[in-house]
């Protein structure tokens, strides 16, 4: 593969991402696919996804798993509703996280990839202990299907994501580093938390936001790539000296406005690419 092929988060049926036709129609050609719903996952749709995946030259590079009761309202919504956190749900999301392990594996995809929810801060708590264990169950399993586990950066510092991934103790336990995430949730600088992160960097997302006036109490602003506080050519600077190869994944998630959504990643392709040309 080239180095730093563009990519764009999709999705089949729901979820946040575009549809395969606007990395068709804009020349991308990799995504991130959002995991489709319990009923399109099975060999029949996978069979029926390869095909076109393979007409239209487009490689699967991961599969994000989501849930049915997950709401990204505010910051205290996310606590209480997503990933595997929240424990009233935990044993049914995580079967769920298995089996799309095995759609992703049906898909010849070798990443899964989800948002583990606000991991507890205290390490010697059992609610601490628990959720290494179910991450590192989750990662034994993904591993039998030959893939990585890979979590979305965002709900933790970066100093507290390596102090779990190091706990959880899985070689195939990897970072998808949101620089925007950062920023959003107000957990830190985006450049200086994918330093620290460095090489259990394996897949990203270029996606750009503003921070909050109170961070970490209440959102920053999602906005087009190149407009707001990431600064973009110090993030590929940075995954160039970190020794990231994979792709640009570009993530705009206003679904609810498609047309508007498509115009912004043209835009967001079209820095990329200048970016690209003056570094590497
Ligand atoms: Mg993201």
């Amino acid at each position: 593969m080239e180095k730093w092929p563009i990519g764009v988060f999709a999705s089949i049926d729901a979820g946040l991402g575009v549809h395969l036709s606007v990395a068709q129609d804009l020349g991308i050609s990799t995504i991130q696919l959002h995991a489709p719903h319990a009923n399109n996952r099975n060999p029949q749709s996978a069979q029926q996804f390869l095909g076109e995946l393979a007409k239209l030259g487009i490689q699967l590079t991961a599969v994000f798993g989501g849930f049915d009761g997950e709401s990204y309202a505010d910051i205290p919504t996310v606590e209480r509703t997503v990933g595997l956190v929240p424990t009233d749900t935990r044993a049914e999301r995580l079967a769920e996280m298995k089996e799309i392990s095995d759609f992703a594996r049906l898909l010849e995809c070798k990443v899964v990839a989800l948002h583990l929810g606000f991991v507890p801060h205290e390490r010697d708590s059992d609610a601490y202990r628990e959720i290494v264990a179910i991450t590192r169950e989750l990662c034994d399993y993904v591993a039998g299907n030959g893939q990585a586990l890979h979590l979305e950066t965002g709900q933790e510092t970066a100093e507290a994501l390596v102090q779990f991934i190091d706990d959880v103790a899985a070689d195939n336990l990897f970072v998808n580093f949101d620089p925007a995430n950062m920023i959003l949730y107000g957990t830190g600088e985006p450049i200086a938390a994918l330093k620290l992160l460095g090489d259990r960097v394996r897949s990203v997302h270029c996606k750009d936001g503003t921070w909050a006036s109170q961070p970490g109490k209440e959102w920053g602003r999602e906005v087009p790539l190149g407009q707001g506080d990431v600064d973009m050519s110090a993030y590929l600077r940075t995954l160039r000296n970190i020794g990231y190869d994979g792709p640009l994944t570009i993530e705009r998630e206003i679904p609810q406005e498609p047309e508007r959504q498509k115009a912004e990643i043209a835009g967001a392709l079209e820095l990329l690419e200048r970016i690209k040309s003056e570094i590497l």
